[in-house]
């Protein structure tokens, strides 16, 4: 069957065929608007993020079921990075006439299987033909009991600052990929199929104990620049202290020049947080809870300090504050 034969509504239906039913959805796919359910005494917390073909990926590059599963992770990163548990999504696509069915019902496969996996529900969205590239939106709505969200604009001098996981996989993995060599499977897995920390999130939540919080989508610096800019705060980074993957290591031992990319390299979605000295005591029980390493890479320093990196060989130095910038270069 073809794009043309089955029409947007025939679309939506074979869409919404693939939902099972979620909590807190008392009204899904199908009419004007979604009516949806909070738990009691839970604040809401809403965010969007677009995905564009040659901009965030290259079909050439991602299998569409993977750039499905992604569509989710990287929406429901952020509500974990809030403290917050996601429940519902909305998705809106643009693509041209043309485009193969199969490979939308690929990404919508994917797409489905990952809110399965996070424990979410599609209650809507929206489909429109595009001029061109395969255009992806996706909203998530989640909630954070009422008062414990977690910003970026609690850090204080002396908090610690940890990271989960291992850092610079997926940026190792495009840089491999850029080279026109192939990445091991897991580097690969942890580009094409990163795991959002969504059960940390909502455990550190629920706990209080981050004093700041921000998900690791534009890399460690980058992002630990917008916790700084945030709190207005310094910070000082240890190289040595990185968390890095055995895969990340193999490579390091050829080329020690790419651990810029644990620094700068994006799109790890791992959570990046920092805690004051007496919360550290809290972080092994919450770490064996998510099955995740949680790392300390350096701390918190006096505003006007900057964010300062201390290399392996024990100098210091100052990074220009990069990361990803759409409009920028
Ligand atoms: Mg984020």
């Amino acid at each position: 069957m073809k794009l043309a034969d089955l029409g947007e509504f025939g679309f939506i239906d074979r869409i919404k065929a693939g939902v099972a039913a979620g909590s807190g959805v008392c009204l899904g796919i199908g009419d004007d608007c979604a009516v949806l359910d909070l738990p009691p005494g839970h604040q809401l917390v809403t965010t969007t993020d677009m995905l564009i073909e040659e901009i965030h990926f290259r079909r050439e590059w991602t299998d569409m079921a993977d750039l499905g599963r992604k569509s989710v992770a990287v929406n429901v990163s952020d509500v974990a990075a809030m403290g917050g548990t996601p429940h519902h999504l909305y998705l809106s696509l643009g693509f041209p006439k043309t485009f193969p069915l199969e490979a939308l019902d690929s990404f919508i496969k994917g797409f489905l299987a990952a809110c399965r996996f996070y424990q979410v529900t599609l209650v809507g969205g929206d489909t429109c033909r595009s001029p061109g590239p395969f255009v992806i939106s996706v909203t998530v709505e989640g909630s954070v009991p009422a008062g414990h969200f977690v910003t970026r604009g609690g850090a204080r001098p002396g908090d610690a600052v940890y990271a989960s996981g291992t850092l610079g996989d997926s940026a190792l993995a495009l840089h491999l990929l850029a080279a026109g060599k192939t990445p091991d499977p897991f580097l690969r897995d942890r580009h094409v199929n990163p795991q959002a920390r969504t059960r940390l999130g909502a455990a550190l939540g629920q706990g209080r104990i981050p004093s700041a919080m921000i998900d690791l989508s534009d890399g460690l610096l980058a992002d630990l620049g917008h916790i700084l800019e945030c709190s207005a705060t310094g910070a000082l980074v240890e190289e040595e202290l990185l968390p890095l993957s055995p895969s990340f290591r193999a490579a390091l031992r050829e080329s020690p020049e790419l651990v810029r990319l644990a620094l700068a390299g994006g799109e790890d979605y791992e959570l990046l947080f920092t805690v004051a000295p007496e919360r550290e005591k809290d972080l092994p029980a919450v770490a064996r809870q998510a099955s995740l390493p949680l790392s300390r890479v350096g701390r918190i320093t006096e505003p006007g300090a900057g964010l300062v990196v201390r290399a392996a060989d024990g100098s210091t130095y100052r990074p220009a504050t990069g990361g990803f910038n759409h409009f920028r270069g």
